[in-house]
């Protein structure tokens, strides 16, 4: 059984990098029909909000990642961890240490002077004939991991390929604190090993700790689960991806009007590939993901596409759910959508062109309000030329079928009458319906409308 696991610190929002190792750990346990867990690790209280472990899991609601166990917090895990720290002093896997930080640190400053790389020098260690120095009283000791002192350990990393490590280059690990808390690297491994992950797919800034991880599971008997170090995202400028780059939590991306099925999308090929394939839904990649296809290279942020994909999914979508997302977002401008004109039928015409779900409440949002245009754009295409044919149509428009086809045909009696050619007639119609001057045909907009409301609004032309 194929177990996962989504193991975000809640100290900010679920960014883009955090919400495609989501995606990636989520769809590899869908692929093969197995578990995907949701762990909190929340052991750094200094930093860690219930605001974002929220974010966190709101983000992860919006893109329907959804999980099949957890979420667990490690704040409530605390006992469990004190046990395995004891077990493994027992065993002689940890040890007491009582260096002071200011001993720790001149060891460091000598270590540095002397051109060494600074390390913990072992005072406290346990070696076999050698004997201890005698704890100083009253002071309560760290915990430190006895990591083996020679060897390598080495994993073949899905993404990243095969990756040694001397254990000479890694000095004891403090696991517990003087105060008796666990540290970071300790707590994932003993949730790995407990929460039975087969398989770590994780941002590569981890790769650093998977040594130090590896001996203290390889310690304690447990299995070594499969890692995969997924490469950094950079920005469309080819810099880390960072808050500079605008877009940081996912939410973000609904705010600025995405689809969560684009976003997902966009992520799914952010370091992953299936051909050439580019447009493809969930249930397509939960088919298709595999370790195997990760890049090991950097990926890199591309606005455009991830606008081209919601252009797409935009298209794709059902009238009535997007008006569904576009209704709140006018709600907040302070517009009341009412039952006419139909907002899912607005939605109809203008998703064509469309690239995020503001821009479908902007081109809305004229239809619902006490339109005032713009009078410089209106001065600009409602010349005089143009007052004869549009009081022709004004005059139609009480008789007219309503319905875009009849309503095109008097458009073009109107102007053919005058000798006109369309945008002559079309522009202001476009302007004073609707205030803008790209609209889609003007007879479907138009048709979008109640006649009297077009009427009304058209009488603004006339009026001396
Ligand atoms: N909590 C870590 C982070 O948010 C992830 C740890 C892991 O995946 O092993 O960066």
């Amino acid at each position: 059984m194929i177990r996962t696991r989504f193991a975000p610190s809640p100290t900010g929002f679920l960014h883009i990098g955090g919400a495609r190792t989501a995606l990636f750990s989520w769809a590899f346990a869908r692929h093969h029909g197995g578990k995907f867990v949701l762990r909190v690790e929340d052991t750094d209280v200094a930093r860690s909000t219930p605001q974002a472990v929220q974010a966190i899991l709101d983000g992860m609601n919006w893109l329907g990642l959804n999980y099949d166990e957890g979420p667990f917090y490690q704040m409530q895990r605390m006992d469990r961890y004190k046990e395995v720290l004891k077990t493994m002093v027992d065993s002689g896997a940890a040890y007491p240490c009582y260096t002071t930080p200011d001993e720790l640190e001149r060891m460091r400053e000598e270590q540095r002077a002397a051109g060494k790389k600074p390390r913990y020098d072992g005072t406290w260690r346990p070696e076999p004939g050698k004997t201890l120095p005698t704890p100083p009283a009253g002071m309560t000791p760290v915990l430190r991991f006895r990591n083996p002192s020679s060897g390598v350990v080495a994993w073949d990393d899905m993404v990243k390929g095969r990756i040694e490590i001397a254990n000479a280059e890694l000095d004891d690990l403090v696991i517990a604190r003087a105060d008796g808390t666990p540290t970071y690297n300790f707590c994932v491994v003993v949730d790995d090993w407990e929460m039975g992950i087969t398989h770590v797919i994780r941002g590569d800034d981890h790769v650093n700790n998977t040594p130090r991880q590896i001996n203290i599971l390889e310690a304690l008997g447990a299995p070594v689960p499969i890692y995969a170090h997924l490469s950094m995202i950079l920005g469309d400028d080819g810099q880390k991806l960072s808050k500079r780059h605008g877009a940081v939590s996912v939410m973000q991306y609904d705010d600025e009007g995405y689809l969560p099925e684009a976003v997902l999308n966009y992520l799914a090929r952010l370091g992953w590939s299936h051909g050439d394939d580019e447009v493809f839904s969930m249930q397509q990649f939960c088919e298709w993901f595999d370790l195997e296809h990760i890049t090991p290279s950097a990926a890199q942020f591309n606005t455009e596409k991830l606008n081209w994909l919601n252009a797409h999914y935009l298209k794709a979508s059902d009238n009535a759910r997007l008006a569904a997302l576009v209704e709140p977002r006018l709600a907040a401008r302070g517009v009341t959508v009412t039952a006419t004109p139909s907002l899912a039928a607005i939605i109809g015409l203008y998703k064509e062109r469309a690239t995020n779900l503001n821009e479908l409440a902007d081109a809305a949002e004229p239809f619902y309000i006490d339109l005032q245009p713009n009078a410089e754009t209106l001065a600009q295409h409602l010349i005089p030329e143009a007052l004869p044919a549009l009081a022709d149509f004004i005059a139609g428009v009480r008789d007219v079928a309503w319905e875009a086809p009849a309503i095109g045909a008097l458009i073009k009696t109107c102007i053919g009458a005058h000798g006109l050619k369309m945008p002559k007639l079309a522009m202001p119609l476009r302007v004073l319906l609707t205030g803008q001057a790209h609209t889609p045909s003007v007879d479907a907009v138009i048709a979008l409308f109640p006649r009297e409301l077009v009427l009304k609004r058209l009488s603004v032309a006339t009026r001396d």
